[in-house]
């Protein structure tokens, strides 16, 4: 079954890993502070703190803006539930924000109206939005940043889908308009360090709490010892952290990788261009693309008129050997969500992109040919 998304791992790739092999750290060694700078240039954003998955991200970006029990986070409905699961790791209430089913990003307007209705309500507004750049296009973050900054909500981006996409000219995680961002490195995403995320900020302060919370907490360097360090064999615990942090195993493959990233992205591209000129003439839709954006295109979505012929399709595509997939149910739609006492039918734009969308296959060795039979099996369902 050919993936909707893989990896390309090349000979150079292979060979900065076994260099670290061969090296004195498996871990804790220098790559790891390499693919920090590396990122943090490419996004042209002051700090960063390499972490061994987003998940382990997202939840350091909530701890390090103080999110704790009582708190409340608001995250956008449709995602992958890391999303979500970050701020219920820190003991807070969550709530969700519909999106726009066009594209599949948060929206702006429904964001407006329920912080309009909770002021109202005189509910407590949430202390973190959680927005999630969907198919590595990136969410309004100027009009966000304008609903949120006012209200003292701090926004984390999830930008686990877009490395190397832009906003207003400016690449995704600069953040311009948000507390930090965060990436993923799993195989499917825009690069790969085999797991691996990554939290970025222009916060100092904040990246600086991630990483200690990264490392169990502890702290080695006198500057920042609360004792007078005795010898150099002391260290402290100063705060209950885990052990979230990347090894330089990774971290090598992780900055072998970034060098290719905008080769895979224009690949990509070229792609997308084949894709959206063959349902030109369709009812099949790709998301739309919002002006002043380009994408990091982590996932070529289309939208189908209506459920039977998106499930048709998905059958026919799996029967074919495509492994097509929904990125994604609603979070609140998911047993664990409907038992905290969520509906996805309280977010009926998420549940409409839920019903209409498919990914289809999209990296950076696929081929035109197989592009080509994708999109002949999609036109043939949609017209039967
Ligand atoms: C992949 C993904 C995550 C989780 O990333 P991991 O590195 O696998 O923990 C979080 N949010 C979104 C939107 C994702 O796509």
């Amino acid at each position: 079954m050919m993936p909707y998304s893989r990896q390309q791992v090349a000979d150079e790739d292979i060979s900065a890993v076994v260099d670290v092999l061969k090296s004195d750290f498996l871990t804790q060694g220098p790559m790891v502070s390499e693919f920090e700078r590396g990122v943090a240039q490419y996004c042209g954003v002051e700090h960063a703190v390499a972490t061994c998955n987003a998940t382990a991200a997202l939840h350091l970006a909530c701890l390090a803006l103080g999110v704790a029990q009582g708190d409340v986070v608001w995250v956008a409905a449709t995602s992958f539930v890391a999303s979500a699961n970050c701020a219920l790791y820190c003991g807070a209430d969550i709530d969700f924000v519909d999106i726009d089913s066009r594209t599949g990003l948060i929206s702006v307007a429904a964001l407006a109206e329920k912080l309009a209705s909770y002021q109202q309500q005189g509910k407590s507004l949430p202390k973190v939005l959680i927005v999630v750049h969907i198919a590595g296009q990136s969410c309004d973050m100027q009009a966000l940043a304008a609903l949120c900054g006012p209200l003292d909500i701090a926004i984390i981006e999830d930008a686990s889908h877009a490395l190397g996409g832009t906003y207003q000219q400016q690449t995704i995680g600069c953040c311009q308009y948000s507390a930090c961002s965060v990436f993923s490195f799993h195989p499917v995403k825009p690069i790969t360090s085999g797991e691996g995320g990554m939290l970025v900020s222009q916060n100092g302060q904040l990246v600086e709490k991630a990483r200690l919370l990264a490392s169990h907490g502890i702290v080695k360097d006198a500057e920042h010892c609360l004792a007078d360090k005795p010898g150099e064999w002391y260290y402290e615990q100063q705060q209950l952290g885990f052990n979230y942090r990347l090894s330089d195993i990774h971290a090598a493959l992780g900055v072998s990788q970034l060098k290719r990233l905008d080769t895979f992205i224009s690949r990509k591209q070229a792609l997308v261009q084949q894709y959206n000129a063959a349902f030109q003439h369709s009812a099949i839709q790709p998301l739309l693309v919002q002006e002043d954006c380009s994408s990091a295109w982590h996932l070529y979505i289309v939208q189908f008129t209506d459920i039977s012929t998106r499930n048709r399709c998905f059958d026919a595509l799996r029967a074919a050997g495509f492994g097509v997939n929904l990125h994604y149910l609603p979070i609140p739609g998911h047993p664990y969500y409907q038992n905290l006492g969520f509906s996805p039918d309280d977010y009926p734009n998420a549940s409409h992109y839920a019903e209409a969308s498919l990914s289809l296959p999209l990296f950076p060795d696929l081929d035109a040919v197989d592009v080509a039979k994708v999109v002949a099996i999609c036109l043939q369902c949609d017209s039967s």
